[in-house]
């Protein structure tokens, strides 16, 4: 199977939010499609192991906020890396409440669909929920941010609870093996003083997901070994987490 067949499927990308006896929960999807027009009802998926996706099941209410096409990182990776449990992921957005009271989230969207849960099945891993839209408003004519885009412009993976998550080792299975030439043999001096600074001590973390990278531990899942200073990683690294690559790491601090 050539699973990138599934990227040329569209999506754009949604905040979907939802409130129970006081506690707010969201995630960032890409999949939502409405199913029928009159009365006017959407579907989403959503992982079975994501706080919200409980939120949702028990408040029967949820909205969804379409996000523009420029969006800041960190947003997306607070509402689509982090989750509920480690941060409040409203602290820093406008949100609001129109008809079924889910906190709309307004920053960073063009448009909103506010929503009654009217029905929803099992298929799996993730929960497919029907709802009726009780209200709807676009908010800018900015053009929304499509899941191609998002992939194309920030180089990152699908979150892994995503209904379109793919595991690396599947999408690269199709991809023609390349030639990789043998590295020059080292030429390490006898007696190498090696000048540990405080910065080759610090950890750094990925501004999208949250991932901390340990230049104690190193990365083993590419191989780079325990005591690799973050500025000795390869330019091409990337956040084993969300895919990011090296500019989107900072200092811990
Ligand atoms: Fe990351």
């Amino acid at each position: 199977m050539d699973y990138k067949a599934f990227h040329k499927l569209s999506y754009g990308l949604y905040i979907i939010t939802s409130v129970h006896d006081e506690k707010r929960a969201g995630y960032i999807g890409n999949t939502v499609f409405q199913v029928t027009s009159d009365p006017p009802r959407i579907a989403i998926s959503c992982h079975k192991k994501n706080d919200t996706t409980d939120v949702i099941l028990k408040s029967g209410i949820f909205a969804v906020s379409v996000l523009k096409k420029e969006v800041s990182t960190s947003l997306i990776g607070e509402f689509g890396f982090m989750s509920s449990s480690e941060i409040d992921k409203f602290a820093r957005v406008k949100t609001e409440t129109h008809v079924t009271g889910a906190p709309v989230v307004v920053d960073s969207c063009v448009a909103w669909l506010d929503c009654k849960v009217i029905q929803h099945t099992d298929v799996g891993s993730h929960i497919l929920i029907i709802g009726e839209v009780a209200d709807s408003r676009v908010l800018s004519d900015d053009e929304p941010l499509t899941y191609e885009y998002y992939r194309e412009k920030y180089r990152m993976l699908a979150p892994r609870h995503a209904p379109t998550y793919i595991e690396k080792s599947k999408l690269e299975a199709n991809e023609p093996v390349k030639e990789t030439p043998a590295p020059p043999p080292a030429s390490q001096p006898e007696s190498k003083v090696v000048d540990i600074t405080d910065d080759d001590d610090e950890s750094y973390i990925c501004s999208i997901c949250g991932h901390v990278y340990n230049p104690e531990e190193g990365d083993p899942t590419v191989g780079i070994p325990p005591g690799t200073p973050f500025s000795d990683l390869p330019e091409d690294y990337r956040c084993p987490v969300c895919n990011a690559g090296k500019d989107y790491y900072k200092p811990l601090g």
